[in-house]
This record gives structure tokens, sequence and C-alpha cells, in this order.
């Protein structure tokens, strides 16, 4: 059974979402890690050597013992995935991609290209068919900018149940948000930043593509106005965001918690490893939900929402809280690689 699983490779492994990847993927039933890639700092060191390993579980030997290789098209692994930093990522996963190997990504580089699909697993499973008009011989999909994809994972059952016409989000993000080392120390304790550089485009942005509609080969974009302010907070892991939202439809509080409680999707039908029983999980405790208490809800992959009520501007207000480095980037993309393989994408590679 252990070598029927899938062989991958990470690049940008030495990174906090390359470490996230290693810790999730070192006993996954489907994928084994069989390589890791980084820069030229990093190559032909033991990968434990290389880390700074800041992961709370222990990096098990068979890991630690692998040589980092550059990042080079030339891996034995056909499936990639990439925690690498952006100002890297787009050519080097283009030249996978052109390689005949797939890669799943968290980085920005590729997200808005037309025939790229951004993935949420729960929200746009139909997204992947645009695999079907790349031009390469693998394939590459994307992951969204780890706040959106808690505000969007609340949005959807809304959008659905009720039309939505207009979205004001103010974030308190995690430090390891930003990578490590991240924020220097001094600058973030005792202290809220109000500017986390490229991040408040991205939320405005992102969410219109996901929650957009496949036709044919394109996506019509969702026609939501969105306006995003971003602030990174003394926090270690969790995105806190407070959410307000004007819908096309009158609703109350009541049946908005019925659709976040009720809502399931395709990786809950399927059943893949990395599906949480629940997607969206509400609250209605008055101070939840809080980073430190409910960050690993569904290990991790649950938005937490809570404080759902009326709101004087717009229709309703609400927080909505969601693990960056799990749900945000290296769980979020093995979700999506587990539904490309259920689907079958990965025969083409694969053989
Ligand atoms: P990070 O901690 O700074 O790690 C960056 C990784 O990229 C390291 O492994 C680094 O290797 C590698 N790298 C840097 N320059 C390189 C080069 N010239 N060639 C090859 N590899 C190179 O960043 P991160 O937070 O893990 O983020 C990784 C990506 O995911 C970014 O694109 C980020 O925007 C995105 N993302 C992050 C989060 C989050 O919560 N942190 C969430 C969603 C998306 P060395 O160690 O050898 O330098």
């Amino acid at each position: 059974m252990k070598d029927k699983k899938i062989n991958v490779c990470i690049l940008g492994a030495t990174g906090s979402v390359g470490q996230k990847f290693i810790e999730l993927l070192s006993d996954h039933p489907w994928f084994k890690i069989h390589e890791v890639a980084a820069s030229d700092r990093s190559a032909g060191k033991k990968y434990k050597d290389a880390v700074n390993w800041i992961m709370q579980s222990e990096l098990k030997k068979e890991y630690g013992d692998l040589i980092v290789k550059k990042c080079e098209a030339n891996m034995e692994s056909k499936i990639i995935f990439s925690g690498l930093d952006a100002s890297v990522a787009g050519e080097i996963e283009s030249d996978f991609a052109q390689n005949g190997y797939f890669v799943i990504s968290n980085a920005r580089n590729h997200r808005f290209v037309e025939n790229v699909p951004l993935m949420i697993p729960e929200v746009n499973p139909d997204h992947l068919k645009l695999l079907n008009d790349q031009d390469y011989t693998g394939g590459i999909v994307t992951n969204p900018n780890c706040s959106t994809i808690g505000l969007v994972l609340a949005l959807k059952p809304i959008a659905d149940a009720f039309g939505i016409e207009a979205v004001n989000v103010v974030t308190m993000q995690a430090v390891s948000g930003g990578g490590y080392p991240g924020v220097p120390s001094m600058d973030i304790i005792d202290n809220v930043i109000p500017f986390i550089g490229g991040e408040e485009s991205k939320m405005e942005t992102e969410p219109l593509k996901i929650l957009g509609e496949l036709n044919g080969r394109k996506i019509n974009y969702a026609d939501i106005k969105i306006s995003a302010q971003c602030n990174r907070v003394a926090v270690i892991d969790g995105h806190l965001e407070c959410v307000q939202i004007k819908l096309k439809k009158k609703t109350t509080v009541d049946e908005i918690k019925k659709v976040w409680n009720e809502f399931k999707s395709v990786p809950q039908e399927m059943k893949l490893p990395s599906a949480p029983e629940y997607p969206v999980k509400y609250f209605d405790e008055d101070k939840y939900p809080q980073p430190k208490l409910h960050r690993n809800q569904g290990l991790g992959m649950t938005a937490s929402v809570g404080r759902l009520r009326e709101d004087a501007l717009f229709d309703f207000k609400f927080v909505v809280l969601s693990h960056n480095t799990i749900r945000g980037a290296a769980g979020g993309t093995i979700l999506v690689a587990e539904m490309m393989k259920s689907y079958g994408y990965f025969d083409k590679v694969l053989g």
C-alpha cells in the first residue's frame, strides 16, 4: 500500500508554507514527500541543516535527511507543491508546467492568468476544467491569498442563497502570513501595523474570480463591490476578519446561520482526506471566534464565523477566522491536489 503513494516535490520547502507542507504531508494517505527544493542558499544541504524548523511537530528523520535540490524542472516527482517566494515563483512554475509537471501553487504570480484556476475546492470545483485549455504538457493551479480564503468560504453559502452586492472587510492578520522571519519583533510586539503590501488589492479582486461563473474557456467575474483594509497584528497564526455585507435578497440572521451550518460541498461528498467535516462553523458565543482558541478547528481547515448581527450601514456584519498557513496555504493546496487526483487530472502526467 505504501509504495502506491504518489511521489511529490515541494518547492520552497524551507519557508513557512514549505514547512507546513512537510508537516501535513508527512503521513498523507495518497502523497509521499519524495523531493524538496529551495534557493541556492539551501541547495545541496540536508533539509534539516537548511531549514530553521518552526513547526510544533518533530521533523521526521526521513525528511530531515533529504538533500535540498535546486528549483529546476528535472525532478522525479511529477506533482509539485509550490511555496516559493513570489519574486521567483512565476518563471520557475511556468518552467515546470512546460516540462510536464503539475504545479499547485501558493504564490500570486499566475492567479489571474485566464486559464489558470484559482481554487477553493468547496467553492469553485468546476473551475478546474480550465486546466483542459492550458497549453502546458503539465499544468498550473493556484491557491488564493491566505486572507481571501477565509472570507470567501464564509461568503459562498450566503452568495448562493441570497446574492451579495457589496462587502467591506477589515483584517487582523497573523505574523506567519508574512513568511519567516517576517516582521521584526521590535515592530510587531505591542503594536498593529495598518499596512500589508499588495494585500488589499488581492482581497478586492481574488473573490471575484473564485465566485465567478465558468463560461466555456473563461470565468465571468462575480459582480460584487469589495473594499478591504488589512492590518498585521501580534498573533502567530490565524487571520481574523470583520466583515460587512450588503445582500441582493432580504433575509434574517437565523437564515444566514442556517446556510453556514448546512454548507457542505464536493470535497465533503468525495470524502477527500483533507476535507473538514464542516467547511464553515458558526459560534454563538459573543467572544468567539478567536485565533488562539479556534484556528485549529477542523484540523485548521474550517473557517470559524461568529458575531453575526444586523448592520446600520450594510445589511449584516460578522467575524470570520481561518488558519493562514493551513487552510490559507499548504492545507488548502493539498485539498486542491486531492480533488485533482480524484477527478483524474494527474493521469496525464503519471501515466
Ligand atoms: P518564506 O517563509 O519567505 O519562504 C520562501 C521560500 O522560497 C523559501 O523556501 C526560500 O528558500 C524560497 N526561495 C526564496 N528565493 C528563492 C530563489 N531565488 N530560488 C528558489 N527558491 C527561493 O515565504 P512563505 O510565507 O512560506 O510564503 C511562500 C509563498 O506562499 C509566497 O509566495 C507567499 O506569498 C505565499 N503564501 C504565504 C502564506 C502564509 O501564510 N505564509 C499564505 C498564502 C500564500 P531559502 O530558504 O533557501 O531561501
